[in-house]
C-alpha cells in the first residue's frame, strides 16, 4: 500500500515517509481503509517503500484493498473476460477486438442502473468503456492503491487473444516500468497485443498546432538516454477531460517516436475507449470510478482528416496527394526504419509531425505470435473501426467523484 494511518491519531502516513530513523510516524499503523494493522516495508532496487499487512492479518471484509474480494468483484463485473484461477490469480482475457462491447440486449440491465442510454439502434451504458478496458482500469487502480506491491501485482495475468497468458507487467506499464516499455519499443520488438500504460498526468501541453496532449512523464531515464511519455490524439475531446493529477490507463499501439530532441514513448489515441481515467477523491483520498471521454463523432473524424489533408502537401507542389504516397499508418513489420518525418529540421518545434500522423491509429490487428516474423502481416483487415459511434448522449459522463463504493459494482 502506498498509504497507511496511525491507529491512535488516524493521521494518514505516506509510503515516502518510510525510511528515516526515528520514524516520523507513530506505530501501530493501520490500513488506510480498514482497521487491519500494517507494517512499513523499506524499498529496495525497483521496489518502492510501501506498507504491507502485518503477519497473520488480512484486510477486513469490504475493504477496497482486500485482494480476494476485489479480484472476485472485478471478475464479476467483467462480462466473462476475467476469471479467478484455482490459485487465486485473476486472469484477464483480451478479446480479439478489445473494443468489443457486450451484447447489451441480452445482458440483464441492472435495475439500479440509471445510466443506460438507448438510441434508435443501440443500447449502451456509461461510461462506454468496453469491459476489457474497464477491467484493466480497475486492476490498475487497485495496484496503484497497493503502491504496485510486487506481491500483489503477481496475482494478475493477462491472456492476449489466441496467446498464452502473460504477466500483468508485460501488458500494463506503470511509472516504474516505463523504461522497460521504452526499450521494448525502441528495439522494435514484435508485440502482438495491445499495450496499456498507466500513469498520472504530469501536465497538459499544446503542440505547435494548438492541439492539447498529455504528458504522463518527462525525462524518464532509460539506459543512457531519456524520454517523455505522451498521450496524444487528433481529437481534442479525448485529451480535454484530462488534467494534471488525473490517473490514466491508455491502451493501444504504443510506439517510440524519435525527435531531434528527446524521444517520445507515445500513443495516438483515435477512439474514446483507449483512454480510461479516474481522479483521486479529495474527500477521502481514494480513487473514483474509471470513466472515459465521449466517443469521437463522425464530424470530428471528418474535421481531423481535413486538417491532415490540409497539412500534407507541404513538401512539393504536387497537385494531388497521390494515394500511392503511404499515409504512413505505422507499418508493423520491423524491416523499414521509422517512417521519418519529412523534415525533422525545425528545432524549436518538438512535434513537427502531427500533420503526418495517421488519423486513425487504433491498436492494430497484429500478427499472432505464431506467424513467421519475416512475413509481412497480411494486409490487416484494416482497423476494425467500430461503426461510427452513436451520437453522444446529452449528459457528458461526469469525471467528478462518483464515490469509491461504486467500485464494487452496483450491488447493494
Ligand atoms: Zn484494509
Amino acid at each position: 500500500m502506498d498509504k497507511a494511518r496511525e491507529q491512535r491519531t488516524r493521521r494518514p502516513v505516506l509510503a515516502k515517509e518510510i525510511g528515516p530513523d526515528p520514524e516520523p510516524f507513530e506505530r501501530p499503523l493501520i490500513c488506510p481503509i480498514c482497521e487491519s494493522v500494517v507494517e512499513p516495508v523499506r524499498g529496495y532496487k525497483s521496489v518502492p517503500s510501501l506498507f504491507r499487512l502485518a503477519k497473520g492479518t488480512s484486510h477486513e471484509s469490504g475493504c477496497l484493498l482486500n485482494p480476494t474480494e476485489v479480484i472476485a468483484s472485478i471478475a464479476h463485473g467483467s462480462h466473462g473476460l476475467a476469471h479467478v484461477t484455482d490459485d487465486g490469480l485473476l486472469r484477464l482475457e483480451l478479446p480479439a477486438d478489445i473494443s468489443a462491447l457486450p451484447p447489451w440486449p441480452t445482458v440483464p440491465v441492472d435495475d439500479t442502473d440509471t445510466d443506460v442510454i438507448r438510441t434508435r439502434d443501440t443500447t449502451t451504458v456509461r461510461p462506454y468503456l468496453p469491459p476489457a478496458i474497464t477491467s484493466a482500469a480497475k486492476i490498475a487502480r487497485f495496484l496503484q492503491l497497493h503502491g504496485f506491491d510486487p506481491k500483489i501485482v503477481e496475482r494478475f495475468r493477462v491472456k492476449p487473444h489466441g496467446q498464452r497468458p502473460i504477466l500483468w507487467g508485460r501488458f500494463c506499464y506503470s511509472p516504474r516500468t516505463y523504461a522497460d516499455l521504452y526499450q521494448r519499443c525502441a528495439r522494435r520488438e514484435t508485440i502482438s497485443h495491445p499495450l496499456a500504460v498507466h500513469g498520472t498526468v504530469h501536465s497538459i501541453a499544446q503542440d505547435k498546432n494548438g492541439k492539447p496532449y498529455a504528458r504522463l512523464a518527462v525525462n524518464v531515464p532509460a539506459g543512457d538516454t531519456r524520454f517523455h511519455v505522451l498521450l496524444r490524439s487528433a481529437h481534442d475531446s479525448l485529451i480535454e477531460p484530462l488534467a494534471a493529477g488525473t490517473h490514466v490507463l491508455a491502451v493501444g499501439d504504443w510506439t517510440v517516436f524519435d525527435t531531434p530532441h528527446i524521444p517520445q514513448l507515445r500513443l495516438f489515441a483515435d477512439e474514446h475507449w483507449q483512454i480510461a481515467y479516474w481522479e483521486t477523491d479529495p474527500s477521502n483520498g481514494l480513487p473514483t470510478e474509471p470513466t472515459c471521454p465521449p466517443p469521437v463523432t463522425a464530424r470530428q473524424r471528418a474535421d481531423a482528416q481535413a486538417r491532415a489533408r490540409a497539412r500534407r502537401p507541404r513538401p512539393a507542389p504536387e497537385p494531388r496527394p497521390a494515394p500511392a504516397q503511404p499515409a504512413a499508418p505505422t507499418p508493423f513489420p520491423p524491416p523499414a526504419p521509422t517512417p521519418q518525418a519529412p523534415k525533422p529540421v525545425e528545432s524549436a518545434q518538438p512535434e513537427p509531425e502531427l500533420g503526418d500522423e495517421p488519423t486513425a491509429t487504433p491498436p492494430q490487428p497484429e500478427p499472432t505470435v505464431a506467424s513467421a516474423p519475416t512475413q509481412p502481416p497480411p494486409v490487416p483487415p484494416r482497423p476494425s473501426l467500430p461503426p461510427p459511434p452513436p451520437a453522444p448522449p446529452p449528459a457528458a459522463p461526469s469525471p467528478r467523484p462518483r464515490g469509491w463504493r461504486r467500485w464494487f459494482g452496483r450491488r447493494p
